[in-house]
């Protein structure tokens, strides 16, 4: 792409610390508008340098970055900060500040007036997936890991600045609420557009949220750019491959789509009588719609399996399959039974997915 239309462009950038560690050297990257790009690599292959590059944290030593198509290195470090949010694991909020102050931080400094800041907050916080009512005059103390992440999240994002700095961000919340807060920030980005480096060790996250990946190695050498099912089906052999593991075939289920493809027809399941010939949803009954299904014959036949709809991820078709295997029904959006998906059909997803991914050049 024309570099002068990307939001954040490295060109040569270096950095070596006092001390004599290059910690990123001739790095040239470019971060597209309203892209989620995702840098991963080993501990101390210079993500975080990389990163901080942007904001002026780490000086560079030699090349540029540039925001907007401004060199960050004539922006005063300050200033340059109001326009950049960043957000790290252990997120920083002030602890003697509420809930609703923390966020108000970079609007107040701008000079917004109380009832802007007021509506802002609200706003930040209801995006954010916290009551207003409920957090705003709570203190971090009063909060969970991952409800203080989302709270740094949205202070953060309060004066809706240019570019979003994240690093492990949610790498100190627990699995759970981990993968819900993966889920609720790719849902907030893909919203507000906002131009993101996300930075993470972990394959899986980079997968799960990166429009592109990169995949660094030490001295932020890069390695790999990607998107998430090319760099699984044809990772860079190598260090990317090693490093994005044996399990990356695995790891194509949770981001790839049921497609109408996969499926198997209605018709002839069982015989017309036979158990589990009747699909839910058919004569005279509306589908379980989004609930579960009865499982159509398979080993566990009886047991509620969650429902299939084209267009969910492989993941959780795949839960269903063990759930109401051999073969379970796959629904439209509007429930209707549109095919039955079986074990062979999963696969034949799978490997659409790794046939379809861009080959690298
Ligand atoms: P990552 O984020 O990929 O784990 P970093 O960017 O934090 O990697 O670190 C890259 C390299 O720079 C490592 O060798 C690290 O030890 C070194 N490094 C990071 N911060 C400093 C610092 N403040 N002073 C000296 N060396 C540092």
């Amino acid at each position: 792409m024309n570099g002068s239309d990307a939001v954040i462009v490295f060109e040569g950038a270096r950095a070596e610390y006092p001390g004599g560690t290059v910690a990123v050297e001739g790095l040239d990257l470019q971060v597209r508008p309203h892209e989620l790009m995702v840098l991963v690599g080993p501990s101390g292959c210079g993500k975080s340098t990389t990163l901080r590059m942007v904001n002026r944290l780490v000086e560079l030593t030699a090349g540029r970055v540039l925001v907007e198509g401004t060199d960050v290195a004539r922006t005063d470090p300050v200033t340059l900060r109001r326009r950049i949010g960043y957000v790290i694991q252990h997120v920083g909020l002030f602890p003697h500040r509420t809930v609703a102050q923390n966020v108000a931080t970079v609007p107040a400094l701008l000079g917004w007036s109380r009832e802007r800041i007021r509506e802002r907050t609200a706003e930040l916080l209801e995006l954010v997936g916290l009551d207003p009512g409920t957090y705003a005059r709570r203190y971090p103390h009063q909060l969970s890991g991952g409800e203080r992440q989302r709270v740094g999240v949205a202070r953060a994002l309060a004066a809706e600045p240019a570019v979003l700095l994240m690093d492990e961000p949610f790498g100190a919340v627990d699995p759970v609420g981990r993968r819900r807060l993966q889920e609720e920030f790719w849902r907030i980005q893909r919203r507000l557009g906002t131009a993101v480096i996300f930075v993470t060790h972990d394959v899986d996250e980079a997968v799960r949220l990166g429009d592109r990946i990169v995949v660094m190695s030490n001295g932020g050498h890069v390695e790999q750019v990607a998107d998430a099912v090319t760099l699984l089906a044809h990772p860079a052999p190598g260090m990317v491959a090693d490093f994005v593991g044996a399990g990356r075939t695995a790891r194509l289920l949770p981001i790839t789509e049921l497609t109408a493809a996969d499926l198997d027809p209605l018709e002839g399941v069982g015989g017309p009588s036979g158990a589990g010939a009747t699909a839910p949803g058919g004569p005279g009954g509306a589908p379980a719609s989004g609930e579960g299904v009865t499982a159509a014959g398979g080993p566990a036949s009886g047991a509620r399996v969650p429902a299939v709809r084209l267009g969910d991820r492989l993941d959780a078709a795949l839960a269903a399959l063990v759930a109401g295997g051999p073969a379970v029904p796959v629904h439209d959006a509007d429930g209707r039974p549109v095919g039955r998906l079986t074990e062979a059909g999963l696969l034949r997803a799978l490997r659409r997915a790794v046939a379809g991914a861009e080959t690298p050049a």
